[in-house]
Order: structure tokens, then C-alpha cells, then sequence
């Protein structure tokens, strides 16, 4: 796996974390439970084009915008990663990620794979996690299982999925999402320990 610009140590302890994984692997729960967790975490709050869903709330799951607001944001450079997933665009505000690391606390980015590289390549510092399902069928149960997408949009969650696993050796580590509690534990420990301790179970051969 190719890693540049590794901080000397002592610049390791605050950093950032981007947590990626299928559509309906869970993420958004097992980063609730982080949450309660680890309150000291900064964690991102995304723009995005997508409408609500029941019980989203704007400014707590997602800033909600429309398309030309959107745009405006990529344009003015507001947007430390951008990507256009299944229909609706997503986006991560930079400025609160840069505060909230230079005021030293740990952050972490929920998002997807494309954003996930470019946060890779402009910060190659960053630590990435993909979060896994048990298995396919799993997968496929819990995105036909919880009703929120029409069929079209599954399928298109469906095909993403398929890529977003396939790109698992480009991450540092994965946790298996079979138990939400379990997972997140395993997901803090991920992201508070040093870079030290966790860069041999990276398996680097660069
Ligand atoms: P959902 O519509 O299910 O909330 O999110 C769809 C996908 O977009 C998920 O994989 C989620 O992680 C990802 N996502 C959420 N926010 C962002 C973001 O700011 N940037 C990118 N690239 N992906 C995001």
C-alpha cells in the first residue's frame, strides 16, 4: 500500500479519520455509538443535495442544500472533498475539519469512496477505515430491508457497494460490522491510537 508524507512522531497522536463502507453497512449507527462514545471527537457534518430523510434533521445529519448552492460551495473551494453518489451530490465542509484539527482533536469523516481518496491524496496523513458487512447477503438484506430508497436507487446503492468493497486494499484497516457496539469499539480504538501502534496493522509494504 503506498503511504507518503508519514508525520515524524509526536505530530501522530491528532489526526484524521475517514470512515467509508457500502451504503447500509451501518455506518451512521456505529458512528451514533462512537458519538456516545467519544464525545470529544469532532465529527463532520456533510453538505449534501440529497432530500431528507424522515427524522434528518438540517445542520445535525447533513446541511441540506440545493444544487446551485452546492455548486457555489465546490467553486468557492469551500469543500475539502466532493463526489456525486447514486443521483446527489456530497460534500465535506473544510473549514470545521481544519479548526477542529488544529485545535487538536481527533476528526473523523463519514463518506464515500471517492471522497475517501481525495481526502487520501490531499492529507496523506489521514487514516482510512472501511467498515464491512458480514457478508454480501447481508448487505443486500439490509438495503432492500430498511425501505428508504426505491428500487432504482438499491440497485444503484447495490453496484456502488460492489466497488466500494472491491477497493478495500486501499484502506488501512477494516471492521467488520456484524454487532454495532462491538464495531464501534473497535472503530474508537481505530482512531485514537497512535500512528505508531496501529501502522503495523496497516500491513505496509511501501
Ligand atoms: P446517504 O444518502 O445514505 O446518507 O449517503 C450516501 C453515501 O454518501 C454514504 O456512503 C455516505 O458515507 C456518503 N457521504 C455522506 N457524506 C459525504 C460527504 O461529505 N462526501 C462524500 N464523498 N460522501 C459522503
Amino acid at each position: 500500500m503506498k503511504r507518503t508524507g508519514e508525520p515524524v512522531s509526536g505530530q501522530a497522536r491528532h489526526r484524521l479519520t475517514v470512515v467509508s463502507g457500502p451504503s447500509g453497512v451501518g455506518k451512521s449507527s456505529v458512528i451514533s455509538v462512537l458519538r456516545e462514545l467519544a464525545p470529544e471527537i469532532f465529527f463532520s457534518i456533510s453538505v449534501t443535495t440529497r432530500a431528507p430523510r424522515q427524522g434528518e434533521v438540517d445542520g445535525e445529519h447533513y446541511h441540506f442544500v440545493d444544487r446551485e448552492t452546492f455548486a457555489k460551495m465546490v467553486d468557492n473551494g469551500e469543500l475539502l472533498e466532493h463526489a456525486e453518489f447514486a443521483g446527489n451530490c456530497y460534500g465535506t465542509p473544510r473549514a470545521p475539519v481544519m479548526e477542529a484539527l488544529a485545535s487538536g482533536r481527533d476528526a473523523v469523516l463519514e463518506i464515500e469512496l471517492q471522497g475517501a481518496r481525495q481526502v487520501r491524496a490531499a492529507m496523506p496523513e489521514c487514516q482510512l477505515v472501511m467498515l464491512v458487512p458480514p457478508s454480501w447477503e447481508e448487505l443486500v438484506d439490509r438495503l432492500t430491508g430498511r425501505g428508504t430508497e426505491h428500487d432504482a436507487a438499491v440497485a444503484a446503492r447495490l453496484e456502488a457497494a460492489k466497488r466500494e468493497l472491491a477497493a478495500a486494499g486501499e484502506f488501512d484497516a477494516c471492521v467488520v460490522n456484524a454487532d454495532v457496539q462491538r464495531a464501534a469499539r473497535e472503530l474508537l480504538t481505530l482512531v485514537v491510537t497512535d500512528r505508531e501502534s496501529t501502522a503495523g496493522q496497516r500491513g505496509d509494504s511501501s
